[in-house]
């Protein structure tokens, strides 16, 4: 339902073709923003967008490992909207083995998309925001606080986003660009379809609220990072994860 939160606000959503993102790039459209999504598969951004409830909205192709295509989104969004006041980085991978099965390849996908790919976010839109302040909000994962054997790289990654998220946060603060991030659990998603039904069931089974998570109840987490309700709030790491991991 639209209640003008985030009325007028322009926003970006990296990986926000399908899953996660996709319910965040909804719910800001739902309060009123201009929401462009941008991910790697260009035609399912380009769909998701043209599908939102927004009254503007941008499907854009782009790899947010690829410094260019960072730039490229930014600059897009800026030269139809005029700036960017949110960013959302969602944009993720899984490649999981055993350390003993893991390949470097592998390593380096999950930290590129992640990390580099969250850097790269994160330092595009404080450029764009320098003289307008605006809210940055990282995807981490529960992964990332309490590591989970079979994803070394992307427990690595995820962790390594909470502190890009706390390094960020203090040297963007006094430009009146907030930084925050969300560790989800075990949230329903294509990324989770793709489980072993007895993993995700075994998974499941570890929650204390007894269920696994719908993308939008991430989305909710991300729209109150995103707007004014979290005004004094940055640095901050918000978990949503039914109480798994706690
Ligand atoms: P998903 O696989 O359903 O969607 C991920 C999206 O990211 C896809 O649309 C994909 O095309 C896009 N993408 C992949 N690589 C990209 C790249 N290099 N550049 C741009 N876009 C790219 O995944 P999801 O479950 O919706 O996950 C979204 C985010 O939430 C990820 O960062 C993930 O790690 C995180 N997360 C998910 C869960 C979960 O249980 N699903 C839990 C914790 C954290």
């Amino acid at each position: 339902m639209a209640n003008g939160l985030l009325e007028g606000q322009r926003a970006v959503v990296t990986g926000a073709g399908q899953g996660i993102g996709l319910a965040i790039a909804e719910g800001l459209a739902s309060h009123g923003a201009r929401v462009a999504i941008a991910d790697l598969d260009g035609d399912r951004a380009v769909a998701a967008a043209s599908a939102l409830k927004s009254a503007e909205s941008l499907g854009l192709a782009c790899d947010v490992m690829n410094e260019t295509d960072v730039d490229d989104v930014a600059a897009k969004v800026v030269d139809a909207w005029g700036g960017i006041d949110i960013w959302i980085n969602n944009a993720g991978v899984t490649r999981d083995a055993s350390l003993r099965n893991m390949t470097p390849e592998d390593f380096d996908l999950v930290i590129g998309v992640h990390l580099r790919g969250s850097w790269l976010g994160v330092r595009k839109a404080a450029e764009v925001m320098r003289e307008t302040g605006g809210t940055i909000v990282n995807i981490s994962s529960m992964s990332g606080k309490v590591g989970n054997p079979g994803q070394t790289n992307y427990s690595a990654a995820k962790a390594g986003i909470v502190g890009l998220t706390k390094a960020a946060a203090k040297e963007l603060a006094h430009r009146g660009i907030r930084v925050n991030a969300i560790q989800p659990g075990l949230i329903k998603t294509p990324m989770t379809a793709a489980m072993k039904a007895e993993a995700f069931a075994a998974t499941e089974a570890t929650i204390p609220m007894g269920r696994a998570g719908n993308p939008s109840e991430v989305a909710g987490a991300a729209i109150f990072l995103a707007s004014p309700l979290s005004s004094y709030m940055t640095g901050t790491v918000l978990e949503v994860s039914g109480g798994r991991g706690m």
